[in-house]
């Protein structure tokens, strides 16, 4: 197998690295707190006028046209610099796949270029109160009425949603239908007239979530995606971008990973916590799996896209890679943390608080990495029944 890259895609490296180190901004807040997104989607827009928003769409919709490996290639350089998550995510790399799969041409005209320089943003309206893993249980319905469609109901845990512009949401449209079959995917304005809004505190006390409520929403049946009660098939599209390549690309966790060998050379060299005798010598052999781990999982996402690019496609093995990516990055978080002992529990602004107390806090959200995007529990139901073909769980 050969691993190198063509001269083309260093050339692509190269000049997305120098662009990044020039641009990267520090110091943003926040991007669950109002200041904090408005800051992020500055950062978006510029991203955007340097056509760096969104690499691998067609030119017209702010992209480069790149291919799936020079967008696993920027994705690297990203995490690399230290730049932002992006605040974008939900469209660009969750509904955007979504709709050049299963869109219409008036919805991508409409939707995509504002998507992608962050004008418009988009919260993801799945779960509700009685519906999670279970998402087929939803009971947030939809009617018809001429040529649109009246929305009722509850959707809950919605990202940032109160600084949202748009939700993509599933509604039940055929109440007789069986579970899977009478659920439709709409797009709906949030600034529309019976949605309400409401936020539900983080762990910060920040607006992370929202809960959602829709009295007699009208959404223009121009506004369904994929078809009246073809929903499911499209959200199970939505959900192999969020478990599979797009979500958390590996660039993220090999980025994590240097960082981590990075704490463990500055802890064995005493410029960190109490040098090397405090530290448990099994740390290292806890450091160089991580590291491993994340090039591993690296290295499986490029032989996945060869596979793509020559014509293959992503199905229930999406599964496999969101309970390693999520696991992989609790064990990188908690061997951090090891590492730094009482050191690690220092408050963001105290002055002795390591890397600026960033790994307590990725900790606390890797610990969310099994649950969101469909619990591990699920993705190995998923996994048994679909990829292994073991008998279904009744
Ligand atoms: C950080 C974060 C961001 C999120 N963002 C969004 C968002 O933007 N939009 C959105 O719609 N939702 C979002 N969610 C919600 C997320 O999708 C749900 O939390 C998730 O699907 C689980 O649903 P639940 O919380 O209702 O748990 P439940 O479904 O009640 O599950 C509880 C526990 O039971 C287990 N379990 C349930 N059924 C089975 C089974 N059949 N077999 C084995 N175990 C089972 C689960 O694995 C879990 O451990 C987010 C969640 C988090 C943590």
């Amino acid at each position: 197998m050969d691993l190198t890259f063509s001269p083309q895609h260093e050339a692509f490296r190269a000049e997305a690295r120098v662009w990044l180190e020039a641009n990267v901004p520090s110091g943003l807040a926040s991007m669950n707190t109002a200041e904090g997104y408005r800051q992020h989607l500055e950062w978006e827009r510029k991203l955007f006028d340097a056509r760096w928003a969104v690499v691998s769409w067609p030119e017209e919709y702010g992209g480069r046209e790149a291919d799936l490996m020079e967008w696993l290639i920027f994705e690297e350089e990203y995490y690399r610099s230290g730049a932002p998550g992006r605040v974008t995510q939900n469209g660009i790399f969750l509904l955007a796949p979504t709709l050049f799969e299963h869109g219409t041409q008036d919805q991508r005209d409409r939707y995509l270029r504002d998507m992608a320089s962050g004008a418009k943003t988009w919260a993801q309206g799945w779960s509700e109160p009685n519906a999670g893993s279970d998402l087929a249980g939803l009971t947030s319905r939809a009617r018809q009425d001429g040529d649109h469609w009246v929305l009722n109901g509850q959707k809950t845990w919605s990202t940032r949603a109160v600084f949202c512009d748009y939700l993509f949401g599933l509604f039940r449209t055929d109440p007789e239908a069986t579970r899977h079959r009478g659920l439709t995917y709409f797009l709906v304005p949030l600034d529309a007239e019976g949605v309400t809004v409401r936020s539900v505190g983080g762990l910060h006390d920040d607006e992370a979530f929202a809960e959602v409520f829709f009295e007699d929403v009208r959404v223009h049946e121009r506004d369904v995606l994929g078809g009246v009660n073809q929903g499911w098939a499209v959200a199970m599209a939505t959900a192999s971008s969020e478990r599979g390549l797009s979500l958390r690309s590996p660039g993220r966790f090999m980025a994590t990973a240097d960082r981590l060998l990075d704490l463990y050379r500055r802890c064995v060299s005493g410029e960190v916590g109490g040098g090397p005798l405090s530290l448990d010598p099994r740390l290292a052999d806890d450091v160089v799996r991580c590291w491993m781990d994340a090039d591993a999982y690296r290295l499986y996402t490029f032989q996945a896209v060869t596979a793509l690019m020559g014509g293959g496609t992503m199905g229930p093995e999406a599964s496999l890679n969101k309970i390693f990516w999520s696991e992989l990055d609790v064990r990188l978080h908690e061997t951090a943390l090891a590492l730094l002992g009482q050191l690690a529990e220092l408050d963001i602004d105290a002055d002795e608080a390591v890397d600026h107390g960033r790994w307590m806090d990725g900790f606390l959200f890797s610990l969310a990495g099994p649950i969101y995007a469909g619990t591990n529990e699920i993705q190995r139901n998923v996994v048994a029944e679909r990829v292994l073909g073991l008998p279904r769980v009744k």
